[in-house]
């Protein structure tokens, strides 16, 4: 049976490399998807007239929730054959398929991992997942029930999140996390349980941007493997082409926030940045296996890593390895993309959402690789978390209550209700 298709942009539209949408097929049976884009799981709404976000009380009382029973714009509907893919850029059904697109293209590959289905957290309640546009928003939100993407206004243009993969993909990690973690008792919350969220969610969208033909060549053309390149992959949530929200290759250790912490985004940079530490040395590994890049070249990768001496002394050495095998390069990073997306997929089902900390992400991730190889990225992983301090370090208090800005804000709206 044939998927449905969509025409997404790998990343936001206004980065020259990613000028074109590229078209995709996503899981739902070619029939299956109807005006909206609406599923058996979730439907897509435009809203006119909406002013609140969800989860945000305008009065301090009961945070406004899901369904929208207001106006929308006329949806987004298949064509003759059930596909999606003949809308074009520039309509509020454009938008509204592209969100939908997106989300069903990242639980695809993460129901992949998981190997069954993942549901929503707030299945037991509602019935649906709503994708919702609102462009009075300047944050994009993941709760109970619904995910709700707003606009980027911070350089005086309107830029649609509904159109940023990576935004999009970042707020499916939150709902994931939502709903293979949990939320924790009240009392039971750490400040590394807001850091693994921002974490987590950040590395759902750079594993799942990897599943983009167009954007492992690129990345590959650009850098030649030498991933420490800074380039797309590690811009996660990219606003334009000089400003990143995060950036995945970080040196931030965990010791860092001793005396506390004020932005959840930055507690997570050191668990992100092993993590994606983890991707490069499986990717190197791979590479091995394959005989692209010998030994000796990968020993030495090890060993400056830390120096200066890293940029140019590599990049000559993978210039010549990838001139060789460029084939060989993109199977190696695919597969290290699949270890490491099987691995936090199989990691975070191994956590307790009490008292989390990015020592028990740590152990857990080692436990898998135990179950998985018989530890054979032992110590790769505990080596890249122990770079980071994570196991060792205590992480202070919260120093200032969370920000308008925290995705953590729609936590509370996933709290149990009376
Ligand atoms: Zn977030």
């Amino acid at each position: 049976m044939t998927g449905t298709r969509f025409k997404l942009f790998p990343q936001p539209q206004f980065l020259e490399s990613f000028g074109e949408p590229e078209i995709v097929e996503v899981s739902s049976p070619v029939g299956s998807v109807g005006p909206g884009p609406e599923d058996h799981r979730m439907y897509t709404i435009f809203p006119i007239g909406k002013t609140q976000p969800y989860g945000i009380s305008p009065d301090g009382q009961d945070p406004a929730a899901p369904p929208w029973t207001g106006p929308v714009e006329p949806p987004a509907e298949p064509d003759a054959d059930g596909h999606f893919d003949y809308l074009e850029p520039g309509t509020p059904q454009f938008e509204t398929a592209h969100l939908f697109g997106t989300v069903r293209f990242v639980m695809d590959i993460w129901e992949d991992y998981f190997d069954r289905e993942i549901p929503w957290q707030g299945d037991t309640r509602y019935e649906k997942q709503e994708l919702t546009i609102l462009h009075s928003l300047e944050n994009a939100y993941s709760g109970f029930g619904f995910i709700e993407m707003g606009v980027d206004r911070s350089d005086g243009e309107t830029r649609p999140f509904a159109l940023n993969f990576d935004v999009i993909a970042h707020e499916v990690g939150h709902a994931i996390i939502y709903s293979e973690v949990g939320v924790p008792d009240p009392r039971r919350f750490t400040g590394e349980y807001f850091g693994f969220h921002e974490s987590a969610a950040d590395l759902v969208a750079l594993i799942s941007s990897l599943h983009f033909n167009s954007l492992v060549d690129l990345l590959l053309e650009n850098t030649h493997g030498n991933l420490y390149m800074l380039n797309a992959a590690m811009r996660i949530a990219e606003l334009s082409e000089n400003k990143q929200i995060r950036i995945a290759a970080n040196d931030v250790r965990l010791s860092e926030f001793a005396k506390g912490w004020v932005k959840e985004h930055h507690l997570g940079q050191p668990l992100t940045g092993a993590f994606f530490d983890i991707l490069v040395d499986i990717f190197h590994e791979m590479l091995l296996d394959y005989g692209a890049i010998s030994p000796e070249m990968e020993a030495l990768s090890d060993e400056l890593l830390a120096t200066h001496s890293y940029a140019p002394v590599m990049q000559e050495l993978f210039d010549e390895a990838y001139a060789d095998h460029p084939d060989l390069f993109k199977l190696a990073l695919l597969d290290a993309r699949d270890i490491l997306g099987t691995y936090l997929a199989d990691t975070w089902q191994r956590l307790s959402r009490q008292d989390l900390s990015f020592a028990d992400v740590a152990d857990a991730m080692l436990a898998v690789d135990q179950a998985h190889t018989d530890g054979r990225f032992a110590t790769i992983i505990a080596g890249n978390f122990r770079l980071r301090d994570i196991g060792e370090a205590v992480v202070g208090p919260q120093l200032a209550p969370l920000g308008e800005d925290s995705h953590a804000n729609s936590v509370r709206t996933m709290l149990p209700m009376d």
